[in-house]
């Protein structure tokens, strides 16, 4: 009986013993896989720093240790990167760092931050599936770096889009450092350090023209001071309501379209009144600006109304020569920062040629506002009695 016990204690010894042994040869061969892989991963990277040797890296960083982000700007202004699983050295899509089930989300979001940040024209061409993508991993936002794209009018401004992790951390799978003074991105704002433009149309509001232009105006982030006649404001009361609720302003350009300076006090009174009374009963506001029909002003208006008496500095003739190349031509030979332009939303020429201006003059580097927008921009007040005909 003794025998057997000491045989047992001594069997169970060796298994003890054997299993300890193939623990440590089971862990061994776990560390050289381990050691194997990370030495794939450094390869992986030397061979990416190798191949952009001609590049400026602009980024190399490791997140949360599971991937690698490189970013290189390239010598033509393109940039170019990579994301390296930490643990293996495979090269990961921007996808492999988004939730399986928010894929979607996600490219839905990045559209949607394209289409808001930029004018239809050029939207339109980064979301194109031959236009490439660099993705920078940056601490609070990721930014999209755009490349191959083709654009007209040709765009020189750099193109990318930085999206704040607050927008996308429902769709990350990785943690983000998230940004408490957010706010979110709901709006386009414009900027006061770039040459700006007020665009105005006079003698509208002219129905469908009307509605075209608020279109082409919404499709290029740009604003405008519609100067409407009361009278038809009266006759087109929803078109009237559609350019207010969209953004862009509107300013009283009488009720008759009646030369002012050839009228007695209460006439002058009358026929602004009756403007801004209509207006008033559309939309609930008053109206501030004022453009005097033919532009003419005399002291006794100055005396007896309080607008701001708002002219212009560029006049495309438009109802003159009802052709959208002249048109075209005349802003750009002559605009300048701080411009006040006249049109009228009348005519289908104009209409055309505004089409084609908006891009144009988007890439030569103008935000196109309103008369409103211009003035705060510039820090200039609009008080009423002043006569403008350029903001500077
Ligand atoms: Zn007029």
């Amino acid at each position: 009986m003794k025998v057997l016990k000491k045989n047992k204690i001594i069997l169970s010894g060796v298994l003890l013993l054997m299993t300890i042994a193939l623990f440590c040869l089971f862990e061994s061969k776990e560390k050289n896989q381990g050691l194997e892989k990370k030495n794939l991963t450094e390869e992986v990277i030397l061979e990416i720093e190798k191949e952009n040797q001609e590049n400026t890296l602009i980024q190399k960083k490791e997140v949360e240790k599971s991937f690698i982000n490189l970013v290189y700007a390239l010598k033509d202004g393109n940039y170019k990167s990579y994301i390296v699983n930490s643990e293996n050295g495979n090269i990961l899509k921007i996808e492999d760092l988004v939730k399986s089930e928010k894929i979607v989300d996600f490219q839905k979001k990045v559209k949607e931050l394209i289409y808001l940040k930029y004018p239809t024209f050029i939207a339109d061409s980064l979301i194109k599936e031959n236009v490439e993508i660099a993705y920078e991993i940056g601490d609070k936002e990721l930014i999209l770096h755009f490349t191959n794209y083709e654009i007209t009018p040709a765009v020189l401004e750099e193109l990318n889009l930085k999206i704040n992790y607050n927008e996308i951390k429902e769709e990350l799978n990785f943690p983000v450092e998230l940004d408490g003074e957010y706010e979110n991105e709901n709006g386009y704002h414009y900027d006061k350090n770039k040459k700006t433009i007020a665009l105005t149309f006079d003698d509208g509001p002219s129905g469908r023209k009307t509605l075209e232009l608020l279109e082409i105006l919404k499709n290029n982030k740009a604003h405008a001071t519609f100067f409407m006649v009361g009278n038809r404001m009266e006759s087109q009361r929803e078109t009237t309501l559609e350019v207010d609720k969209s953004g862009n302003e509107i300013g009283s350009h009488s009720y008759s379209h009646a030369n002012l300076t050839r009228l007695s006090q209460d006439k002058i009174i009358e026929e602004m009144t009756n403007a801004n009374n209509i207006y008033k009963s559309i939309t609930g506001k008053n109206m501030k600006l004022m453009r005097p029909p033919y532009g003419n002003i005399n002291d006794l208006m100055k005396n007896v109304l309080d607008y701001s008496f708002i002219n212009w500095n560029l006049d495309t003739e438009d109802w003159r020569y009802r052709n959208s190349d002249h048109i075209y031509n005349k802003v750009i030979e002559k605009v300048e920062d701080g411009d006040i332009i006249l049109m009228h939303d009348l005519y289908d020429s104009t209409i055309k040629a505004v089409e084609k201006l908006l891009p144009e003059l988007y890439v030569r580097g103008y935000q196109v506002v309103s008369v409103t927008e211009l003035a705060n921009l510039k820090g200039v007040n609009l008080e009423s009695k002043k006569v403008l005909n350029s903001i500077k």
